[in-house]
């Protein structure tokens, strides 16, 4: 009888220390609220290297992403919503010609610009998307747009546009998404497919390409103080994209995804990988039917499953009490996190 007594007095013991904060488990730690509000963002992932870098472009991407950040973090920190936080983000970076979206965006075979959006809502698991678009400044907005002002998730080409002056949206001439680099890069790529003869080597010549590619799509995460949270994915594809190819960034659940009891995800990298893992959906589901924490989560859809398949990119994800995680299998992530402390973390290269 007392070694029982004795037992159980250790086992209640044990069990007051653990829930002690001190002696919480890193993991478990992800268990309480480590932010009111919190905010993280991409700039794209690829073969983004030190040694490639100027000090002036290194400079000038940790400016934009900071600009962009706490743009977002100011409407967190005032009240405002996810949603807005997320909108305003990722538009600072559309306009920037720095990234691949909005203006600065890449180049189909065609020559054209096709920008692809999308966004979700937590807490209502709402969602908007729009692909192909030619002539909307802001394909983010349009994407929200596309949630609250209509029946459908996703619009796409002329229709999206014909919706997007029908509400009001800003439409610029598709010359407004011109920038010489990245035709230049278009430029480069056709040469180079000229001179491959076989199938096998062109295919090798596509990977290759793709592969050093600095992908460069956008896209905001943000929790705010309602423990609302949003996410946000804005681009213009993949370089000499044809035949009106769609990524991964206007699907829901591939490129996008929030879920107030989960996380919200952004994903930037090579699409059509990102399609077929499901990446960001997938993060989400672990969550809730594995119980894995955000960190377990995003490290085993990226660095597991992800790279098993042979896909390239990463992405930004921070779950409903907070917490953050930058993943990416690439050289580099164009990326920032800013918390309700005001802590801001901006980086670009592995470390
Ligand atoms: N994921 C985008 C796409 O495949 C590209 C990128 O992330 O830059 O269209």
């Amino acid at each position: 009888m007392k070694q029982i007594l004795f037992i159980l007095s250790f086992l209640i013991v044990s069990y007051g220390c653990n829930k002690s904060p001190e002696n919480v488990s890193e993991e478990k730690k992800e268990d309480l609220k480590v932010n009111e509000f919190a905010i993280i963002i991409h700039g794209g992932a690829g073969t983004i290297l030190k040694k490639n870098m100027s000090d002036e472009k290194e400079a000038a991407y940790k400016a934009k992403l900071e600009e962009a950040i706490k743009v977002g973090h100011t409407i967190l920190k005032n009240g405002g919503t996810s949603q807005e936080a997320v909108m305003k983000t990722i538009q600072v970076m559309e306009e920037s010609p720095l990234f691949n979206a909005g203006k600065g965006a890449v180049f189909t075979n065609a020559g054209t610009n096709e920008l692809d959006a999308s966004f979700m809502d937590g807490k209502t698991l709402n969602a908007g998307a729009v692909a192909g678009v030619k002539d909307v400044k802001s394909p983010i907005e349009l994407a929200i747009k596309v949630m609250t002002d209509s029946e459908h998730v996703m619009l796409s080409g002329e229709g999206a546009s014909t919706f997007a002056k029908e509400k009001g949206l800003e439409i610029v001439d598709p010359s407004y998404f011109f920038t010489e680099s990245r035709f230049n890069s278009l430029q480069r790529i056709k040469e180079k497919e000229k001179t491959e003869l076989d199938h096998d080597a062109k295919a090798a010549f596509y990977d290759a390409d793709i592969k050093d590619s600095k992908f460069g799509t956008v896209g905001c995460v943000a929790l705010d103080k309602n423990g609302n949270i949003a996410a946000g994915t804005s681009t213009g594809g993949m370089t000499n994209k044809r035949w009106g190819r769609i990524g991964d960034a206007p699907i829901i659940g591939s490129g996008t995804y929030a879920n107030n009891v989960t996380c919200g995800v952004s994903s930037t990298g090579w699409g059509e990988y990102f399609i077929r893992s499901q990446v960001a959906y997938d993060i989400s589901a672990q969550m809730e039917y594995q119980q894995k924490t955000l960190k377990e989560a995003t490290k085993d859809v990226i660095q597991n499953k992800l790279t098993k398949l042979g896909g390239t990119g990463g992405v930004v994800a921070l779950d409903k009490n907070g917490n953050m995680s930058f993943e990416f299998n690439t050289e580099g992530m164009y990326r920032a996190s800013m918390d309700d402390k005001g802590e801001l973390i901006i980086k670009i290269y592995k470390e």
